[in-house]
């Protein structure tokens, strides 16, 4: 017989083994037989649930806590599972991961629902399962919100600053103490990493702070990030040294590679510098995006790409940067491979690239900006600083979406935020929802005609001179934050000459990309067919997102454009292999 689960193999389940005979021959003419291989994954985290009990094998339940996967609970032979999310009617609270080949049978909800509803002895045992699993689950998510660190410094220095950036957006749990402040003091001594208040003066007088203390005691100061990266255990080095498909930067546009790279079993690598979301991961509020009528945040977007991007197989390498290309000649017949080089000369090669490296922010040109960027001067926004704008005058700095979701963000914690917008009115630079939330707010207040002249401030930011209005009247404003939002530039000058880009430095591909090398002189494509429409001038490289010379610059563009980039990469990988066959057989 093939695939069918009989009721002689649920006798073997211990729940199912006192029941009368034909309450288990009813089980299983409903129930579907899963066959997993080692790895396969039989259910995903926010899934809809059926019930499951494992005939063979052996099964891991998984949950990502912290932006890390947990293993909370094994599956033996005889076990079951499902009952938790079945009976509160909620989605998958975990996922379920074979460890090596399993069986399992499946009953769906509506038929596990009438069997519990049926046979009293099955309600009660599933019932007390349930409890003690709720417990189980309870306990590992209170032991995993645990600080993984404990950041000390002085929140007013940069590098403070940045390195709590760097973990909030890695989704690591850390705790941060702040020396200027006397809560951050009594927490230290609270937490035994200090006698008393009055030690706080000396304790770290020469130290370079931050200092990461680890649990267990290890003491970093000023760690760099891919030091601290290593220790939280993200994947900082690759695993091979050739690949399918190389993606630059995990934006929006560089996960959605990652994911329909990796799910179409392409061996995939994503670059990313810092951490993965890019822009759309500072946004506070994504409230256009398809499927998300209430919004999500830019961080939620890219926690659960990533973990989308790992579970299909996709190695997400973080704090690397790609210093540079070696192109390489894969289209003919006896080509190499291009060659990505990473920081730290680690060379890789690869078949196809994604450049997906985004738009960075352009600087404020004004006196002083230098001196205090980082010292209450902060060019785009994120989340975590939002706390630390309690009671504060806040200025934005730019009249777009993105300073209008910045302005809705601190408005819930400044005192006032004051956007200062040069042009005569948001209408031309921000969409009408936004405009529309901003008018709500009692505490924000929009200026235009407005151009920030200098910033000014001893240690850090104290007040902003501004010129007002046509007539450009010179008003000092005092100021304790500065954010910077006025527009965003393409940095790709590391990318080879051969890459044509526009003369902003955005890369052109498809059509745009053939008529400019048409254009130049001794430069001409150079395959019988055009490129594809997110091809570079460099067959096989490609480009997707805020970087691409004519993109919309928005996150479901951006996630389209990195699907499709993967698409163009396959129809490209199926060329050069039938060019190698033509040639081997030829
Ligand atoms: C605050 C804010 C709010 C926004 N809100 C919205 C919104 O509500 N709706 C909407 O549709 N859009 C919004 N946007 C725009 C949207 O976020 C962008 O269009 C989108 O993020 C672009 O995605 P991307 O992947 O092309 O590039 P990016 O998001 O810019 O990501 C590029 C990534 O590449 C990395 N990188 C760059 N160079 C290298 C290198 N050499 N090596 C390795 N990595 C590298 C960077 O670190 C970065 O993480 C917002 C943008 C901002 C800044």
């Amino acid at each position: 017989m093939g695939r069918m689960i009989t009721a002689e193999s649920l006798a073997r389940v211990p729940l199912f083994a006192n029941i009368p005979e034909h309450e288990r021959a009813s089980i299983a003419a409903r129930a579907a037989d899963v066959r997993l291989r080692q790895d396969e994954w039989l259910l995903s985290e926010g899934q809809t649930v059926g019930f499951y009990a494992l005939l063979e094998g052996k099964l891991a339940a998984v949950k990502s806590v912290g932006g890390q996967e947990r293993e909370l609970l094994f599956y033996a032979q005889g076990d079951y599972f499902g009952e938790v999310p079945l009976l509160l009617g909620s989605p998958a609270v975990t996922s379920v991961r074979a460890l090596e080949p399993s069986r399992v049978m499946q009953l769906d909800a509506a038929d596990f629902h009438d069997l519990i509803m049926h046979c009293r002895a099955l309600n009660g045992e599933i019932l007390k399962t349930m409890a003690r699993r709720v417990g189980r689950i309870q306990e590992v998510v209170v032991e995993s919100s645990a600080p993984v660190a404990t950041v000390i410094g002085r929140r007013q220095d940069p590098a403070c600053f940045q390195l709590r950036e760097f973990l909030a957006r890695n989704h690591v749990n850390f705790a941060c103490r702040d020396l200027d402040d006397q809560e951050g003091i009594d927490r230290l001594v609270h937490d035994g990493l200090l006698r008393n208040a009055s030690e706080a003066a000396t304790a770290f007088s020469g130290l370079s702070l931050p200092l990461v203390i680890l649990p267990g005691g290890r003491r970093l100061e000023a760690p760099s990030f891919r030091e601290l990266a290593d220790i939280v255990g993200l994947q900082t080095k690759p695993k091979h040294t050739d690949y399918d498909v190389v993606i630059i930067g995990g934006g929006p546009a560089g996960l959605a590679a990652a994911v329909y790279g990796a799910s179409e079993g392409l061996g995939t690598l994503l670059v990313e510098r810092v951490a993965c979301g890019g822009q759309a991961g500072t946004s506070s509020r994504i409230e256009n995006y398809l499927g998300f009528p209430a919004g999500l945040s830019g961080d939620d977007l890219s926690v659960k790409a990533r973990q989308q991007a790992l579970r299909f197989g996709a190695e997400l390498l973080l704090t690397r940067s790609v210093a540079s290309i070696e192109l390489g000649n894969p289209t003919e017949a006896d080509g190499v491979p291009h060659t990505v080089v990473l920081d730290g000369d680690v060379r890789l090669t690869t078949k196809a690239i994604v450049i997906a490296t985004g738009v960075q922010w352009r600087r404020l040109e004004t006196r002083g900006i230098d001196r205090l960027t980082g010292r209450g001067v902060c060019y785009g926004a994120a989340r975590t600083e939002a706390l630390g704008m309690r009671g504060r005058r806040v200025h934005i700095v730019g009249g777009g979406n993105s300073a209008g979701q910045a302005a809705m963000l601190f408005s819930n914690y400044a005192e006032s935020v004051t956007m200062l917008v040069r042009g005569p009115s948001l209408a031309a630079s921000m969409s009408h929802y936004v405009i529309s939330q901003l008018a709500t707010k009692a505490n924000v207040t929009v200026e235009t005609q407005v151009q920030v002249m200098a910033v000014e401030g001893a240690d850090r930011l104290e007040a902003l001179e501004l010129a007002v209005g046509p007539s450009r009247k010179r008003e000092r404003r005092a100021s304790d934050a500065l954010f910077v939002f006025i527009g965003a530039q393409a940095e790709t000058s590391w990318l080879p000459e051969d890459i044509m880009r526009n003369r902003w430095g955005y890369v052109c591909t498809g059509r745009d990309a053939k008529d400019l090398l048409g254009e130049r002189e001794g430069t001409a494509w150079p395959l019988d067919r055009d490129p594809f429409l997110l091809e570079t001038s460099v067959p096989g490289i490609f480009a997707a997102g805020d970087v691409r010379h004519g993109s919309i610059k928005r996150v479901a563009s951006s996630v389209g454009a990195g699907s499709m980039a993967i698409a163009f990469v396959q129809q490209y990988l199926a060329d050069i292999a039938e060019t190698t066959s033509a040639a081997l057989s030829g």
